[in-house]
């Protein structure tokens, strides 16, 4: 762990998890122990009402629990209407200035808002806005981003510190609190993992309210997953933070996609089959990566939580995945099935991939009650 994360850590007691306020999106519930949800944002002008719903069902598809939309202008606020209509997964309104935008949204439907109270001018218009958030019991989420702290805080703290970040979201939730508003969730954006911990650890030692973790303009390609993977990674394995995004250039599902590999990889959520496989080295007997990418493609209507291991050799592979419940490892001309490290039988090769199903399935069943 690196030593400043250390020193903040050791300043005081976090609000894990377990113990911050729950609020809830539409049907999904964020803080308080609950399970994590995964969010992720269209790319699809909004007002484009059929691009929009399509983009929303297939994040829906592949696993998304809570969707937010650009509300830039008034035309995109009325098509959340018609949005809400056709999709049933919750919808998160991102306004930023507009008082106006943020109760049309509202009135759309909108299961929460991102807006920070401090771009609101007219403090009367924010009033009106936490009075309908209050009527419609939606929760409202601060976000505070390092790239756009105001001149003060940087003056005071020197830069966009982690503690400029979390005052800034402080000074958002007082003005929230000011007017009896509570259901409120805090994101605290940067594009430094390190800085982004260290606020999120900050925050955690401060508040109880829960946490919508991501790390912002992570990257293009390998870069963004890897600085998104050890950034979220890092702050939910410490036992805080309560939804997850994971901000990717390009299609929203693989954002999706990925947030499930870190919740699953940190034991935080199960979403059916992991199937580990070994790196190879000068010992494989198979093609390890073909035949763990058809493990995974025939295993996908499994749902209940199996590690299924592809080993490259008998010799070392059942002993290196002794914690799958099952995997499989070449001999010769034929492959051993195991399970949790001892071998069960051996077959011919050509059989491998569909006994490996079949005993997936018996016990998920068996193990889980579940395929
Ligand atoms: Fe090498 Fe065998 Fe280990 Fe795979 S399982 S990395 S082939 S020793």
């Amino acid at each position: 762990m690196s030593v400043r994360l250390y020193e903040v850590l050791s300043r005081g007691e976090l609000t894990t998890r377990e113990n911050t306020r729950r609020v809830h999106v539409g049907g999904v519930a964020i803080g308080g122990g609950a399970p994590i949800p995964i969010q992720s944002m269209t790319r699809t002008k909004t007002e484009d009402v059929g691009a929009t719903v399509k983009q929303i069902l297939k994040l829906k598809q592949v696993g998304c629990d809570i969707v937010r939309l650009a509300v830039p202008n008034e035309r995109a606020a009325k098509a959340l209407k018609e949005i809400k209509l056709c999709v049933d997964v919750p919808i998160v309104a991102d306004i930023h200035f507009s008082a106006k935008l943020a109760l049309m949204a509202i009135e759309a439907g909108a299961d929460k808002v991102r807006l920070n109270p401090g771009n609101i001018r007219e403090k009367a218009k924010l009033r009106d806005v936490v009075k309908a958030a209050l009527e419609r019991s939606i929760p409202i989420r601060v976000g505070v981003n390092a790239g756009s702290l105001n001149p003060e805080l940087l003056h005071k703290y020197g830069g966009p510190t982690p503690q400029a970040m979390v005052e800034c979201a402080a000074l958002e939730i007082a003005q929230l609190e000011r007017l009896g508003f509570y259901d409120i969730v805090v994101s605290l954006k940067s594009s430094d993992v390190i800085e982004t911990a260290l606020a999120y650890i900050t925050f955690a030692q401060r508040f109880q309210y829960p946490l919508h973790v991501g790390i912002t303009e992570a990257g293009v390609g390998d870069e963004g997953i890897a600085v998104s993977a050890v950034g979220i990674g890092t702050i939910l394995s410490l036992g805080i933070g309560d939804t997850v995004r994971v901000s990717l250039a390009g299609e929203p599902e693989r954002e999706v996609e990925l947030a499930r590999m870190i919740l699953r990889s940190l034991k935080l959520r199960d979403f059916g089959v992991r199937v580990i496989a070994c790196p190879m080295c000068g010992r494989h007997e198979i093609d390890v990566k073909e035949l763990a990418e058809k493990v995974r493609e025939m295993t996908q209507h499994i749902k209940a939580p199996l590690n299924i291991a592809v080993m490259g050799c008998h010799v070392n592979g059942p002993g290196e995945a002794k914690m799958a419940d099952i995997g499989i490892a070449p001999l010769r001309e034929k492959v051993i099935l195991f399970m949790r490290g001892k071998p069960i039988k051996t077959i011919p090769k050509e059989r491998a991939l569909e006994e490996l199903v079949s005993l997936s399935e018996r016990l998920a069943e068996e193990a889980y009650g579940r395929i």
